[in-house]
């Protein structure tokens, strides 16, 4: 694992909200695979197996809880770490993200530094440092 850079999926259909946070992740030294659509994203978490998820909650074909409840049964992705970020911030959305174990949960609009910093926080920087 050493020396791999962190590999996030990011599922997200809107473009400019895709180039945003794919940029600002890049630049900070992450690897990322962008879903466009609900499908797409548990494809490609099989694919990739990533070490996080964003995942946009309205989505085409498949919604974000829809998509993350079928990426959690594969066994290899129980466990990886999903971020929320969805303009329905309701109460009852939140208790149905801790239900799915989303770690994180983001209302929209999204600073993107603020997804970074959750990325961060919950998987650690980008590469891991020499020291
Ligand atoms: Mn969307």
């Amino acid at each position: 694992m050493k020396g791999r850079p962190k590999h996030v999926l990011l599922v997200e259909d809107n473009d400019d909200n895709a180039f945003v946070y794919l940029a600002l992740l890049e630049f900070s030294g992450y690897l990322v695979t962008r879903a466009r659509d609900g499908f797409e994203a548990v494809d490609l978490a099989r694919k990739v197996s990533p070490d996080l998820i964003v995942m946009d909650i309205a989505l085409p074909k498949l919604d974000g809880w829809e998509a993350t409840a079928a990426i959690r049964q594969n066994p290899q992705l129980q466990a990886v770490p999903v971020i929320a970020v969805t303009a329905h911030a309701f109460d009852a959305d939140m208790q149905r993200g801790l239900a799915l174990g989303f770690q994180a949960y983001l209302p929209k609009p999204v600073e993107p530094r603020r997804v970074l910093a959750e990325v961060e926080r919950l998987i650690g920087p980008a590469a891991i440092s020499a020291a």
